[in-house]
């Protein structure tokens, strides 16, 4: 991915994207001192664009480093960014890393980095699968406790256990793995929020160890909007052969309907595929919400 024409902003600056390397002692490469977002513009819009900047800078803080612009400055960049590489349908990833002044657990003096790249990314998962539905696996890892890591942040290191459950998934010829939180209740996939329907109300775990999605937010919102009634609760993974339609959300996943999840069977229905068509028209700006 990194031999490519395009740019890249970095530290204040646009750099060729070939161009856009670290050292090989960068402190957040050894350590995980990194935090990233992950960000759409649909037609020239960044959708949500300060609800992931501040997110960004929140997680920052929880990882103990502050980042050495304004969330303005920020939203700025990111737009300069999509300008300068020509895109108005993209993905966005700005990222922030301790860099590589000092080595070790302690890294106080370090450069804190910031970079943002962006690219065409139409479809996280195949198109064809997305129609029917997605099929997903059990992960290998639960999703930590928040005394155990800090849960709150998109931060790199907890993409780890994402990353090993995504690649046994594949490996499966899954597109993505469930995870289940640290008590044994069913938490997130491994880059998007989960929801499930039963007897026309939309059921949804509480985010209380893992990302409260943006756009789990925005999906709970059009369906409150719509009138239906939306319960966050502790969803235990035997309660999944109640549920008549699942899908996950996410940035880059959007809404995209689930047809299995381990041994559990669902058939993207009604909810799930107009929830799936309102999310899309709202971030092309073609719904007002209510
Ligand atoms: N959970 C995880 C682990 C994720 O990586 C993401 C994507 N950032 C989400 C949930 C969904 O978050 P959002 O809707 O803010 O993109």
């Amino acid at each position: 991915f990194d031999d490519r024409d395009g740019w890249i902003w970095l530290d204040g600056q646009f750099v060729p994207w070939r161009e856009a390397k670290v050292h090989v002692l960068t402190h957040g490469l050894h350590y995980a001192s990194s935090v990233f977002e992950g960000e759409r513009m649909y037609g020239g819009e960044i959708f949500e664009l300060t609800a992931h900047t501040e997110r960004f800078f929140k997680s920052a803080e929880i990882l103990d480093f502050k980042i050495p612009y304004t969330v303005a400055e920020i939203d700025e960049a990111c737009k300069a960014t999509c300008a300068k590489n020509g895109l108005t349908d993209c993905y966005l990833r700005p990222i922030a890393w301790r860099g590589s002044e000092m080595i070790g657990v302690s890294a106080q003096q370090t450069k804190i980095h910031v970079a943002i790249a962006v690219w065409d990314w139409p479809s996280y998962f195949d198109p064809e699968a997305k129609k029917k539905g997605i099929r997903l696996t059990w992960a290998k890892y639960n999703r930590p406790s928040p005394e155990t890591a800090p849960v709150a942040a998109k931060a790199a290191g907890l993409y780890m256990i994402c990353t090993i459950s995504k690649h046994a998934a594949e490996k499966d010829g899954y597109s993505d793995a469930m995870m289940l939180d640290y008590r044994g209740y069913v938490a997130e996939a491994t880059g998007a929020n989960v929801f499930f329907v039963k007897d026309g109300a939309i059921h949804t775990p509480t985010p209380d160890c893992f990302l409260n999605g943006i756009t789990r937010q925005t999906v709970i919102r059009l369906a409150k909007d719509r009138g239906l009634q939306v319960i966050e609760r502790h969803i235990k993974p035997e309660e999944l052969s109640d549920f008549t339609e699942c899908f996950i959300v996410g940035t880059a996943a959007e809404v995209t309907p689930v047809a299995e999840v381990g041994q559990y069977r669902f058939t993207p229905g009604e909810i799930s595929l107009s929830l799936m068509d309102e999310y899309a028209r709202l971030v092309r700006r073609e719904l007002v919400p209510a």
